[in-house]
């Protein structure tokens, strides 16, 4: 168990990758806790799961949108688990509509929930985090290639993750500790789900074929979590079955 004695904060663990990020972290031995927003009842869910494995869990409501709420919940995890060895950005919301229509109040929430939390978490976690600690943040392949009109905002929010990420890898070299942008593509969640309407032109981008699971951008994140991301940092993984390439 490669996080035996680490502890991992997740942001919107409640479903979804976050879910099986949380999950996934504790069967490597890390105690976690997440935040969800509105579900509850699913939180409870994960925590359950990670307390099965014998970990640690606990749940914190705390909205992304808002800043002192994300610090807050950073505070709240860090008196829970003693520090916080990784961090993993991940809370996320879709957004998409014609250009003309987006308003300004909907450009300011995906920005605060994609940008402003991650850059309010990360500092707020950083006085518990120990040196060799991870910053990991959830974007999307949207950033890079924008298969489709409508996706300007959600596009340029998780875009600015990249500048965000080399910037910290810079900031927090010198302590021994890593940022990585990880960009899922198509991924079958609630926001995204493997049977919706729009699957199958997703799929059709897709070099594989078909569609990501939760457990497949986990994997990833297991591995920049442990041992073996020790030296990644400043730079951006991609996991789209190849619907960038
Ligand atoms: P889901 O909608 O399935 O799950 C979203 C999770 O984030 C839930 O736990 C939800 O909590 C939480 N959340 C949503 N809004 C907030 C908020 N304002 N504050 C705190 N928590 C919040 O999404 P996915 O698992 O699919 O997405 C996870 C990340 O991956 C996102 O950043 C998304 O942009 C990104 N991504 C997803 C892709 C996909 O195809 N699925 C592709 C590329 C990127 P609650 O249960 O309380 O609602």
């Amino acid at each position: 168990m490669q996080l035996e004695g680490k502890t991992a904060f997740v942001t919107g663990g409640s479903r979804g990758i976050g879910a099986a990020i949380a999950v996934r972290l504790a069967a490597e031995g890390a105690d976690i806790a997440l935040t969800y927003v509105a579900g509850a009842d699913a939180a409870a869910g994960i925590v359950g799961r990670i307390e099965a494995l014998g970990r640690k869990a606990f749940a914190f409501q705390a909205d992304s949108a808002d800043a002192r709420s994300v610090r807050t919940a950073v505070d709240a995890a860090a008196a829970a688990l003693g520090k916080l060895d990784v961090v993993v950005h991940n809370a996320g919301v879709f957004s998409a509509g014609p250009i003309e229509e987006i308003t300004a109040e909907e450009i300011d929430r995906v920005l605060a929930i994609h940008v402003r939390a991650v850059l309010v978490g990360t500092q707020a976690a950083l006085p518990h985090m120990p040196d060799g600690g991870r910053i990991i943040s959830i974007g999307s392949n949207l950033a890079d290639r924008v298969a489709r009109p409508g996706l300007t905002l959600y596009s340029a929010s998780k875009a600015a993750l990249d500048g965000l990420t080399r910037g910290l890898a810079r900031d927090l070299g010198s302590r021994g500790i890593t940022a990585v942008l990880v960009q899922p593509g198509s991924t079958d969640t609630d926001m995204n789900p493997a049977s919706s309407p729009h699957a199958d032109d997703q799929r059709a981008l897709s070099a594989l074929g078909h569609y990501g699971a939760a457990e497949d951008i986990a994997a990833t994140v297991a591995h920049l979590a442990g041992p073996g991301g020790r030296h990644i940092s400043g730079t951006t993984i991609t996991i789209d079955g190849g619907q960038n390439a």
